[in-house]
């Protein structure tokens, strides 16, 4: 049995209340292996046309209603939470809820969190419908649990892009319910507070100090080697939600007025072969997706840079003043 809870039901009342004949689907790369399943059940449920988008998706900034545009009555997303963009065809966003056997993790992390009163709870959409319980949890033991909404996300809720529901939180310690790094990373970084992961994917607790020394030191290497670069490529996703031209535009400025020549590449795809053409550049500046700098950086020849990594490069940033990348939509 699958430990993902994906709503049919609200997907077929959906499904009802518009009359739509033709229905897309589309999911993360971690559930995709539930689509036909799902799409077998809606198609006996309701009697619609099934079309699942077999194209990456990385989140809610990469809806596929640009293609099933024409093709589709209503796509169904799963697992992210909507972004204020202007979507082309009707969207239903599903949170694929993450069944949690107990909260026994969190009796571990409170353990990490001694001496620490005020605790901002913080999770990702896969995990949101448990900071309730988390939240109950972490005050019967004593802490005063803070949250709050950002711009563009739910109380408690970050993206990779996003962290501004932790900006400015009076808390002594920040606890991540969820897996992975980056999450954390990026609160860590943006806070400068201590971070405890509850990860109950690995059933372990941890603290994020480690893993942030680690990249902060391959974040130095890269921002090193890019200094002497002569020719930048500054690359432009033409997903919707990871669109940000009128950055790209300021940063092909300022890297002129440094004296130094820089490029406009727009892409869909992020990728090392989608950037073979362009090894006569000494490095990429990327301003889609924040991640794809930090966490794939090791698959590229050429350093990859996050805009504030560039002001780095060009001295008009000092590195104590190390900022995470995020999208502000
Ligand atoms: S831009 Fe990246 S981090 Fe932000 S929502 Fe999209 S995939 Fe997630």
């Amino acid at each position: 049995m699958t430990n993902y809870q994906f709503k049919i039901e609200q997907i077929v009342d959906k499904i009802r209340e518009t009359g739509a004949k033709v229905v897309g689907l589309q999911f993360p790369e971690g559930l995709k292996v539930h689509a036909t399943d799902l799409a077998s059940r809606i198609e006996n449920e309701t009697g619609v046309i099934v079309l699942i988008s077999g194209d990456p998706c990385y989140g809610a900034c990469d809806l596929s209603d640009v293609e099933m545009n024409g093709m589709v009555d209503l796509l169904v997303h799963f697992g992210h939470t909507p972004l204020p963009i202007d979507y082309k065809v009707p969207t239903l966003f599903v949170e694929a809820h993450y069944r949690l056997e107990s909260m026994e993790i969190l009796e571990e992390a409170v353990k990490y969190l001694e001496g620490k009163d005020k605790i901002g709870l913080v999770t990702t959409t896969q995990h949101l419908h448990l900071l309730e319980d988390a939240a109950h949890f972490l005050e019967e033991s004593g802490k005063e649990v803070i949250m709050k909404e950002g711009a563009g996300t739910l109380k408690g809720q970050v993206l990779g892009c996003n962290f501004s529901s932790v900006h400015d939180l009076p808390v002594d310690a920040y606890l991540y319910l969820g897996s992975g790094n980056f999450h954390p990373l990026g609160i860590k970084l943006s806070t400068q507070k201590p971070v405890i992961i509850a990860d109950p994917y690995l059933n372990q607790v941890r603290d994020i100090d480690e893993f942030t020394d680690r990249i902060l030191r391959i974040r130095f290497a890269r921002i090193t080697r890019a200094s002497e670069a002569k020719k930048f490529g500054i690359l432009i996703s033409s997903k919707e939600g990871q669109c940000r031209w009128e950055l790209a535009k300021e940063l092909k400025k300022m890297i002129y007025n440094e004296g130094r020549e820089a490029y406009l590449i727009l892409l869909d795809e992020i990728n090392p072969p989608s950037l073979l053409p362009y090894m006569d550049l000494d490095a990429f500046i990327v301003t889609a997706c924040p991640r794809i700098a930090i966490d794939d950086s090791k698959m590229y020849g050429k350093p990859l840079l996050t805009p504030q990594e560039l002001e780095i490069v060009l001295g008009l940033r000092e590195w104590e003043n190390y900022q995470m990348d995020e999208i502000k939509y």
